[in-house]
């Protein structure tokens, strides 16, 4: 992509309402547009850090057997009425029709997950089945403060199981926990895990995803020495404690983000419409059903908070929206821009996604755009280099420049 036909461009500062760090990067650099509070558009550069988290987790959703779908987002009220949600989940969007007729607006599937699933699961042979997709969800939030991490829109995955016995159900818990990790470690965060409460959607618990963050909503305790975590608002758990779970750490106290989460449903959701499967013994029994949610734009967010330094944002090379920012410093020399332009074409043609900025503007200019876009790896093309026969290369994470020659460019990108 040639930067001179981007039509985003960097700012100088964001919008003055927006006061947390994530979005007021993200907006500098072009990668979002604040509609409202909590409502944002992912502009052509966030929508392809967007896309790429999204595909990180159908990878490995698909890995553990997830079954990728697209379940409406505007539902029958009668859905929601079954289940008492339309009355008790208190964040719920909803609309009237001009026939008044009543809609809620998806904030999570399971009105809608749990008829499809009875539909197609009738006997303990169709269990167990996981479905999931990935898209727009919506919560009446009173406050929406934290930037794409909590917005009234947002991109989620959500996931849903259905079991035949609870012990199926945490068999594939651990499974899930596992692919989990891998994405967060994927997008270049360390997350823990803690049990809680689960508030208006379980009969039983939960397990939070946590990374450790000041931009964070949540109290935790963790262990150094172990991987004990747990929720201040649930547990009784207190910094300085002796670690209930290795015996050996102290509790250390810090603010996290959720960045995802697993419900235990238990029977609820099959007992409200009355979803039954025929079991081995040929009786009839309601299934055990999990959800598994991790917010797309929040861990966005969240990256952003905990990977960008006082220059920019620092995106990790698989979710970054492109591998490499290409910088031309021609000062006017056709020869420089020439040299330039053959080294994006080589980069490309080398299956290497290249942000080329080949706009006429200033060096000190370019070099502050490309630290705010925070594209993992700069290559720098100078009259300079060029008499050197090479480019230098910036890495964004660690500032440690080299200098490569020619023939070695796209070796170093295979390494
Ligand atoms: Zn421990």
């Amino acid at each position: 992509m040639r930067q001179s036909h981007l039509f985003t461009k960097t700012r100088k500062s964001a919008p003055k309402d927006e006061v947390s760090k994530n979005a007021q990067l993200l907006i500098r650099a072009g990668y979002i547009h604040k509609e409202m509070a909590g409502v944002y558009s992912y502009l052509p550069l966030g929508l392809r850090v967007l896309t790429r988290i999204e595909q990180v987790i159908r990878e490995e959703m698909d890995a553990i057997g997830g079954q990728e779908t697209k379940m409406a987002t505007l539902h029958p009220s009668e859905n929601w009425k079954q289940t008492g949600g339309w009355d008790n989940v208190d964040v719920l969007f909803k609309l009237m029709s001009r026939t008044e007729k009543e809609y809620a607006l998806g904030q999570s599937e399971e009105e809608i997950v749990t008829p499809i699933g009875q539909e197609y699961a009738s006997s303990y042979k169709d269990l167990p089945v996981a479905i999931y997709q990935i898209g727009q969800k919506y919560r009446d939030e009173l406050r929406a403060k934290s930037g794409i991490m909590r917005g009234r829109e947002f991109g989620m995955k959500d996931m849903y199981s259905f079991h035949e016995t609870q012990d199926d159900f945490d068999r594939f818990y651990g499974i899930v926990k596992e692919a989990y990790f891998k994405v967060y470690s994927r997008c270049g965060l360390d997350a823990k895990v803690t049990e809680a409460s689960g508030g208006a959607f379980s009969e039983k618990f939960s397990y939070e995803f946590m990374v450790l963050t000041d931009a964070g909503e949540d109290d935790i305790v963790y262990c150094e020495k172990c991987t004990h975590c747990a929720n201040v608002e649930v547990s009784s758990q207190k910094e300085g404690d002796t670690c209930p779970k290795c015996s050996k750490g102290e509790l250390k106290s810090a603010k996290a983000a959720e960045v995802g989460n697993v419900f235990d449903l238990g029977q609820k959701y099959p007992k409200a419409f009355n979803f039954t499967f025929k079991t081995n013994d040929g009786t009839e029994q309601y299934p055990v059903m999990g959800c598994y949610g991790i917010g797309t734009t929040r861990l966005m967010g969240t990256v952003v908070e905990v990977l960008s330094d006082d220059k920019g944002i620092v995106w990790p090379k698989e979710i970054a929206p492109y591998r490499v920012h290409l910088i031309g410093i021609t000062g006017g020399n056709k020869d420089v821009a020439a040299e330039a332009d053959k080294l994006y074409d080589h980069l490309q043609e080398n299956g290497i996604e290249v942000l080329y900025d080949d706009r006429d503007a200033r060096a000190g200019e370019k070099f502050a755009d490309s630290e705010l876009i925070g594209i993992p790896t700069r290559i720098v093309v100078s009259e300079k280099t060029m008499q050197e026969g090479g480019v230098e290369v910036v890495e964004r994470t660690t500032g440690t420049a080299a200098f490569i020659q020619d023939s070695g460019i796209i070796e170093y990108f295979q390494k």
